[in-house]
C-alpha cells in the first residue's frame, strides 16, 4: 500500500470470515474490487521501477531475514489465526506453516546475491547471460495451508527483486492482515508488497487479467488454474504458473517396515483432513499384507475424534466450510451409489454440531475407474487397493491426470529407485510421507500444473533471462 500499512476497499464491500470449527462470524474484511487492484498495482509498479529493481542485494537479503524473525517472534499468533481461520490444528500450523514460512524466508534470503548467469564462447566473442526481475507479479493463493504457500511465492519473488501482489484466499484470509503489518514493520519500502483480500472472481481474476501485471503464480485447483491461464491469453500474454491439485499414489510393498509405514500412510491422508495437495490419498498394498494393513490403517484411523484445533489434545480439526464438507460429502455418497465397499466413515456420526466435520473414511478393493480413485476430494477419504507386482502398482500409479506426488514404502532399495524412475510426478517419498523442504522444489506433472515453487528451480520462476551477445572481432562481419 502507497502510504499507509492498511486501507479499506473502494466500494466499501467486504468478505465475512466463518470460524470453520464452530461455524461463529470470526471478522470482517474488506474486499477488494478491480479499482482497488488497479491501485495495488500501481503502487507496485513504481515502486519497482522507483528503485527496488535494482535494489542491493544485501538489502534484499537483510529485509527477508528481518520478516523471518518477525514471523518467528508472532508464530503463536501466526498459528492461532490458521487454526481459527483455515482449521488447521494450531500445532501443525506452528510446526509446519509458520515455521516452514520462516526457513523459506531464510533460505531464499541467501540466494539474492547468487542470481548468476553463465558466459559461452560464441563464433562472433562471447556471450553471457543475467538472471533480471520480472516486474510486478502477482500469487493468488489457496486456503489450506495459506501463510506457508504465500511464503513460497513471496521469497523468491522478493529474492529476485520483484514487487509482489498477495490476493489471500477468502475462506482464510486473516494470516494476510497479519502478514502485511509484519512486512511494513520489517522495512520493506511501500509498494513492494501488497496484499488484498477478495473473492477469487472479482479480485483473482482482474488481478490475471491487469495488463500490467508481467507474472501470476497461483496455487489452487485446477478449474481455476484454467481460468488464469485463459485470462493471461487473452490479454497481456503474463507468465502464469500453476501448482493445482494431486492424487497421490502411495505404494506399500510387503517387505516395507511395518510400523514406518503405517505410520506415514495413515498419516497421509489424515493430516489436517487430507486437504493436502500432496495428500497420500490413492493407497495400494502388495498382496500379501493387504489384509492384515487395512485391518490396522482401519483401527488407527476411524476413531479419531474432531474437535477445536486450537487445543493441543486435539487430532482432527474441521473441513474449511460448510461447501467443502458437502463437496466431501458427495463424494462419499457417489461412492456408495457406485457400489464400492466402505471400510469405516460415517459422516455425521461423531460431528460436534456447529462445525464442518467429516468423519475419517476409507473405502476398500477401489476399482481404478471409481470416482474416489479419480478424482481429487481435498478431503479425510482414502481410497485402497491391493496389488500385486512392480509393474501393476507402477501402471496404477500413473493411471492419473495428476501428478503432483507419490510415496513407496519398501525395504528393497534398488526397487524404491525403478518406481521413483517410473512414477509419472513432480515428488517420489521414499519410506516417508508429507515432507516440505524449503531447498527442494515442488510442483506437477500432467494436469497437477506446471512451474515449481521452492529450491534454485522455484527461484528462477521469478526471473527473465537475458542474453548480451559480445563481437570481439569487430572487423568480422
Ligand atoms: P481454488 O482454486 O478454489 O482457489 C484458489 C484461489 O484462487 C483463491 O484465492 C480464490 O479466491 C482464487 N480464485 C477463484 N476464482 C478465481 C478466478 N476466476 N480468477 C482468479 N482467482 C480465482 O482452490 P482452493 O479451494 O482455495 O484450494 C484447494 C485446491 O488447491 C486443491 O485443488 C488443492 O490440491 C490445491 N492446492 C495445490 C497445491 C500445490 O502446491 N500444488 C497446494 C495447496 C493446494
Amino acid at each position: 500500500m502507497a502510504d499507509k500499512v492498511e486501507i479499506k476497499g473502494a466500494e466499501g464491500r467486504t468478505v465475512a470470515v466463518e470460524n470453520p470449527s464452530t461455524g461463529a462470524h470470526l471478522a470482517t474484511v474488506s474486499a477488494a474490487q478491480a479499482a482497488d487492484v488497479d491501485r495495488a498495482v500501481q503502487s507496485s509498479l513504481a515502486a519497482f521501477n522507483s528503485s527496488w529493481r535494482r535494489s542491493e542485494h544485501s538489502t534484499r537479503r537483510a529485509l527477508l531475514n528481518r520478516l523471518a524473525d518477525l514471523i518467528e517472534r508472532d508464530a503463536e499468533e501466526l498459528a492461532s489465526l490458521e487454526a481459527v481461520d483455515a482449521g488447521m490444528l494450531y500445532r501443525m500450523s506452528l510446526g509446519l506453516s509458520v515455521a516452514q514460512a520462516a526457513e523459506t524466508c531464510r533460505y531464499f534470503a541467501g540466494w539474492t546475491d547468487k542470481l548468476d548467469g553463465q558466459s559461452m564462447r560464441i563464433a562472433e566473442g562471447m556471450a553471457y547471460t543475467q538472471r533480471e526481475p520480472i516486474g510486478v507479479c502477482a500469487t493468488i493463493v489457496p486456503w489450506n495451508a495459506p501463510l506457508m504457500i504465500t511464503i513460497w511465492k513471496l521469497a523468491p519473488a522478493i529474492a529476485a527483486g520483484n514487487t509482489l501482489i498477495i490476493k489471500t484466499p477468502e475462506l482464510a484470509p486473516l494470516y494476510g492482515q497479519k502478514l502485511a503489518r509484519l512486512v511494513a514493520e520489517a522495512g520493506f519500502p511501500p509498494g513492494v508488497i501488497n496484499v488484498l483480500c477478495g473473492l477469487g472472481h472479482v479480485a483473482g481474476q482482474t488481478l490475471s487479467e491487469h495488463p500490467l501485471v508481467r507474472k501470476v503464480s497461483f496455487t489452487g485447483s485446477a478449474a481455476v488454474g484454467r481460468r488464469i491461464l485463459e485470462s493471461s491469453a487473452r490479454t497481456n500474454l503474463k507468465r502464469v504458473t500453476v501448482e493445482l491439485g494431486g492424487k497421490g499414489p502411495t505404494c506399500v510393498f510387503a517387505d516395507a517396515d511395518w510400523e514406518n509405514a503405517l505410520a506415514h500412510v495413515t498419516a497421509g491422508i489424515t493430516v489436517h483432513n487430507g486437504q493436502i495437495c500432496a495428500a497420500g490419498s490413492r493407497i495400494y498394498v502388495q498382496d500379501e499384507i493387504y489384509d492384515r494393513f487395512v485391518e490396522e490403517f482401519s483401527k488407527r484411523t476411524r476413531d479419531a475424534v474432531a474437535g477445536d484445533p486450537l487445543l493441543d489434545t486435539t487430532v482432527k480439526g474441521p473441513l474449511v466450510s460448510a461447501n467443502q464438507r458437502a463437496r466431501v460429502e458427495g463424494y462419499i455418497q457417489k461412492a456408495l451409489k457406485e457400489d464400492t465397499k466402505l471400510l469405516h466413515g460415517d459422516a455425521g456420526s461423531q460431528a460436534p454440531s456447529k462445525g464442518h466435520f467429516v468423519p475419517n473414511t476409507a473405502f476398500v478393493d477401489v476399482q481404478p475407474s471409481a470416482t474416489i480413485m479419480r478424482e481429487e476430494v481435498f478431503g479425510p477419504v482414502a481410497s485402497i487397493a491391493r496389488f500385486r507386482t512392480e509393474e501393476e502398482v507402477i501402471a496404477l500409479a500413473n493411471d492419473s491426470e495428476y501428478g503432483l506426488s507419490a510415496a513407496v514404502f519398501t525395504n528393497d532399495v534398488t526397487r524404491a529407485m525403478r518406481i521413483s524412475d517410473a512414477v509419472e510426478c513432480g515428488q517420489v517419498t521414499v519410506n516417508m510421507w508429507g515432507t516440505v523442504n524449503a531447498n527442494t522444489p515442488f510442483g506437477g506433472y500432467k494436469q497437477s500444473g506446471f512451474g515449481r515453487d521452492l529450491g534454485k528451480e522455484g527461484l528462477d520462476e521469478w526471473t527473465n533471462v537475458k542474453c548480451v551477445k559480445v563481437n570481439l572481432n569487430l572487423s568480422r562481419l
